[in-house]
């Protein structure tokens, strides 16, 4: 993930990340400040606030029944993918 190393003080976020309700999957969930570019890869990915460590977040959405597909540039969540239904 990028670094901030730029002061960012504004209303809507914390740390250039702003926090956008509760999935009833993921959890508490953010996403990048709407002030901010988001990524070019995925266009606005968001990041639980639960996850502290990927893998572990991995294992703790398979339990729920869902895999995690993140995007390789921000590392965000793009989609869920409920286990057993396929593609
Ligand atoms: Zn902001
Ligand atoms: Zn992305």
């Amino acid at each position: 993930m990028a670094t901030v190393s730029v002061e960012h003080d504004c209303p809507l976020c914390i740390e250039g990340f702003a926090p956008c309700g509760i999935d009833p999957v993921l959890g508490p969930v953010m996403q990048f400040c709407p002030t901010q570019p988001h990524c070019d890869s995925c266009g606005g990915a968001v990041f639980p606030t639960d996850a502290d460590c990927m893998p572990q977040f991995a294992d703790l959405m398979a339990a729920r029944g869902y895999h995690a597909i993140f995007c390789p540039a921000c590392t965000g969540v793009i989609v869920l993918i409920r286990i057993g239904e396929g593609f």
